[in-house]
């Protein structure tokens, strides 16, 4: 029943961080103008319940505890720790993302900075405790669920705030891996829904290493994987707002690729003409395209080895060969 107890108090704080937002005259003048300056609507503001900390040192903390709720416990949720025995609120002059479980009961936070600082992380988000456990979590599977149902397929972004603009604009099917490399866990939670996961990392080059740390074990678990590549410098959040709507739907539906041949067309780019390299990377490649369940999807075994053993011009039957030795190591 710890359990209970910290979703009582986040559920609280999530309502007080809202009032905050809408209803005090800081709330409206920072935390708001913040929103709106990022593009978010009130509804959607609404919808995701977002809020702010006031930029003051112990404003929540003292009204939950006026209140009746447990320090112990409040710090257990992140929002409070003890500064020089003084209780203080950890998200003071802070934007709130409440992360919210499958059924919309909230986990934790995450907390934005308003202004980039060199001092203080850009998001602080909370610990793990007994209901908030990282590796389990993926934001905005409470909102995204039925549409990944309907649609069958997940979209895959990085960011709260990829996940809201998208939301807002009518693109409902995605959730967010919070900066973190995909656990076996998170893809289990996607499985439930569907078998088509499409990644849409960040243009730079740590969204690219990102997503491709996910690869095999998406694979494994037998999802089928798509990536689009969204352009340098910018995120799904930036880029919808940039293009629009409409033009970012075709944007994804254009540039969705399977992910087993960007994998390798992107190792190709980097070994160029080193021949170490290439036969390392002709391991790789059998070696993931050995994690596809035969028995489940035997024809796609083989359409990969066709595929890949063009792209890297090398003898169909070799690839086979190594398939299969990397197969039996398996077993
Ligand atoms: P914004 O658009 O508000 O700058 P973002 O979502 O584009 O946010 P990224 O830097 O792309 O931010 O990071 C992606 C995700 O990684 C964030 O949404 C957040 O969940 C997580 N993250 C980023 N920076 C931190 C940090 N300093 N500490 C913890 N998590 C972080
Ligand atoms: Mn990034
Ligand atoms: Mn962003
Ligand atoms: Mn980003």
């Amino acid at each position: 029943q710890i359990a209970d107890s910290l979703f009582i108090i986040n559920n609280f704080a999530r309502e007080y961080f809202t009032k905050t937002l809408f209803e005090t005259e800081e709330g409206r003048n920072v935390g708001l103008s913040y929103f709106e300056e990022r593009g978010f609507s009130e509804e959607i503001i609404q919808k995701f319940q977002l809020g702010y900390c006031a930029n003051e040192k112990d404003t929540f903390v003292k009204t939950a505890l006026s209140k009746g709720y447990n320090l112990e416990y409040l710090q257990k949720t992140g929002l409070v720790s003890i500064r020089y025995e003084q209780p203080v609120d950890n998200y003071r002059g802070r934007v709130i993302f409440p992360i919210h479980n499958q059924s919309g009961k909230v986990l934790g936070f995450g907390a934005r900075i308003l202004v980039k600082s060199d001092r203080a992380p850009k998001y602080i988000n909370s610990p793990e405790n007994d209901i908030y456990v990282k590796h389990k979590v993926l934001y905005g599977t409470y909102f995204a669920r039925h549409a990944i149902d309907k649609l069958n397929e997940c979209l895959l972004v990085e960011g709260y705030t990829d996940v809201i603009s998208l939301h807002q604009a009518g693109i409902e099917n995605v959730v967010a891996s919070s900066g973190t490399s995909l656990t076996q866990d998170q893809l289990r939670l996607i499985k439930k829904y569907t078998k088509n996961l499409t990644i849409l990392y960040d243009g730079d080059a740590a969204g690219v290493k990102a997503a491709l740390r996910g690869l095999d074990m998406a694979i494994e678990e037998g999802l089928n994987v798509k990536v689009v590549l969204i352009p340098d410098n910018e995120d799904p959040d930036s880029y919808v707002r940039k293009i629009g709507a409409p033009a970012f739907r075709e944007f994804v539906a254009e540039n969705k690729q399977d992910f087993i041949l960007f994998k390798l067309q992107v190792s190709m780019r980097d070994a160029g003409a080193d021949t170490q390299r290439k036969s390392q990377l002709v391991n790789e490649i059998a070696e993931t395209i050995a994690r596809i369940d035969k028995l489940e999807d035997f024809t796609k075994q083989q359409d990969y080895i066709r595929q890949c053993s063009q792209l890297l011009k090398i003898d169909e039957e070799g690839l086979v060969n190594l398939v299969n030795k990397y197969i039996r190591e398996r077993m």
